[in-house]
């Protein structure tokens, strides 16, 4: 059997009527975009979360986790209030109950569930666990009741749930990325129309392996510096007259950064303006079959992330730069930044080699040992039992 489903038997005393997954992320490029209109290109890691899930019809809501030492925790669902989510050890029931709040907030009779989640996703790594456990929850509750969601609906309802009632100000990329992608294949995101496309991303098939390297830190300014930057890149917009970074090409970056005044503005949307520049000729060059030839475009999207828009670390920067240096065709930061993953293309062979060093470098700088995996693109969200 299952081991979530076993789990769920033990903990409830009864069986579960299926279990449903949902991966986590990795952006291969594309960062700080999607707040701005802009473009992603994530994949799903093989890594998961896994949501044992039965219906109840008794207006109740409990979830437990194997992964947080807190026991399963109760939630009458007519009185699931944004202003009031779970505090202390029992914050993280505050995803899963925030998914029954956003459905039932959109109108989608849910009549309550036991649930039980367990994961082999990494959390706080910048790999999107928060996103794995909204869309396994949401696809289990929304298949439980019938509801008829797609799975960019699917996503948009986890995102409002990670927004609204955890209180979290992320984008839609993560959830999108979770529900929606398949297996060998990036998914390109235009996080306005949220019209994506599966972009083929076989890098075994290519003799290629894609390094995660996590650096098992997350700096204290990460939240502030994200809401920061989210409004710099609002404010830049607005004084150039668009309604979103989005708006401004490539070509006419030159002359919209001469009109605006302030220096750390500039750079901010030098950074959004050529990262979705980046996405779109990453995406060209997969299309192509030319792997290999996007590493100095990830390489520079980590420049830019560092220098434009001041959000790398020294851990990410030292895994980026020894990576570059082992061979890697090229590697950047994934995620938001101020620590979390770093991603680097290189050889299938050099994956040891690379890993060394890598590790090496982090002992040497008296840094934590980091964690470092081999990601295939994999599958999106999916009903296992
Ligand atoms: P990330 O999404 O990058 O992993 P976040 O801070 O956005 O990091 O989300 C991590 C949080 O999500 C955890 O602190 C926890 O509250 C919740 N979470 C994720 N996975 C699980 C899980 N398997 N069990 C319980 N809580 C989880
Ligand atoms: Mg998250």
């Amino acid at each position: 059997m299952n081991a979530t489903a076993r789990e769920f038997r033990e903990l409830y005393g009864y069986g579960p009527e299926g279990v449903w997954a949902a991966p986590g992320r990795v952006n291969l490029i594309g960062e700080h975009t999607d707040y701005n209109d802009g473009f992603a290109l994530p994949f799903a890691l093989p890594q998961r979360t896994e949501v044992a899930a039965a219906r109840r019809t008794d207006g109740i809501l409990r979830v437990h986790s194997a992964d947080v030492p807190s026991g399963a925790v109760t939630f009458e669902l007519a009185a699931l209030d944004p202003a009031q989510p779970p505090q202390g050890a029992d914050s993280w029931a505050a995803y899963p109950a925030g998914v029954v709040w956003a459905l039932l907030d959109a109108d989608l009779p849910v009549s309550g569930a036991d649930l039980t989640i367990r994961s082999d996703v990494p959390t706080g790594a910048g790999l999107s666990s928060s996103a794995a456990l909204e869309v396994a929850t949401a696809l289990a509750l929304t298949d439980l009741h019938g509801l008829p969601l797609t799975r960019p609906e699917l996503a948009a309802l986890a995102r409002r749930a990670e927004n609204d009632y955890v209180g979290v100000p992320c984008g839609v990329m993560d959830q999108m990325a979770s529900a929606c992608a398949t297996d060998g294949h990036a998914l390109h995101l235009d996080t306005r129309s949220l019209e994506q496309r599966h972009i083929p991303f076989d890098c075994a098939a290519a003799g290629l392996r894609l390094l995660v390297v996590d650096t098992r830190v997350k700096h204290a300014l990460a939240d502030g510096a994200y809401a920061q930057r989210r409004s710099s890149c609002h404010e830049a917009a607005a004084a150039l007259g668009l309604p979103a970074l989005r708006d401004l090409p490539y070509g006419e970056l030159d002359r919209a950064l001469a009109r605006l005044g302030d220096p750390v503005l500039r750079s901010r949307v030098r950074h959004v303006v050529t990262e979705n520049e980046r996405v779109v000729r990453t995406e060209e060059l997969l299309r192509a079959g030319r792997l290999r030839e996007t590493g100095p475009l990830l390489s520079a999207g980590h420049a830019s992330l560092r220098d434009d828009y001041e959000v790398s670390c020294p851990e990410l920067d030292l895994a980026v730069a020894t990576a570059d240096a082992a061979g890697a065709y090229g590697s950047r930061m994934t995620g938001g930044g101020f620590g979390g993953s770093a991603l680097a293309l290189i050889d299938a062979e050099a994956e040891a080699e690379v890993g060394r060093a890598v590790t090496r470098a982090f002992r040497d700088a008296g840094y934590a040992a980091p964690r470092i995996t081999a990601a295939a693109p994999s599958a999106g969200a999916t009903r296992l039992v």
